[in-house]
């Protein structure tokens, strides 16, 4: 059985494109949003009678370590959009990752 090239183990080509298109035109972040209840500390403020105020983090690994970066609330959406265009990535990778598994698999001599 003639060996495959390795070109011969490309993935379906539309989760090929995808990914390829994704990192082409669009922003992405790796990490994950973490939405916060907090009280100010003002003695009069809403939050002390249960009305807590919300804030927004971002949630990195930066050298290793995991950081918590506040994300002002004009820039929420397009974090948000960044955080799913990742997720979406990586989703997308994995098929592609599970087409070359699989041609992997169907090359290996069967017993
Ligand atoms: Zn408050």
């Amino acid at each position: 059985m003639p060996l495959p090239r390795l070109e011969d183990w490309l993935a379906r080509p539309a989760a090929r494109q995808r990914a390829s298109k994704l990192l082409d035109e669009q922003p992405l972040i790796r990490g994950s949003l973490v939405c916060s209840q907090l009280t100010c500390g003002k003695p009069r403020c809403r939050c002390t009678r249960g009305e807590k105020h919300t804030a927004w983090y971002l949630s990195v690994r930066h050298e290793g370590k995991r950081r918590m970066i506040c994300v002002p609330a004009a820039l929420l959406p397009l974090v948000q959009r960044c955080v799913k265009n990742h997720h979406i990535l990586e989703e997308t990778l994995d098929l592609v990752s599970r087409d070359v598994l699989d041609a992997f698999l169907n090359a290996r001599p069967k017993r």
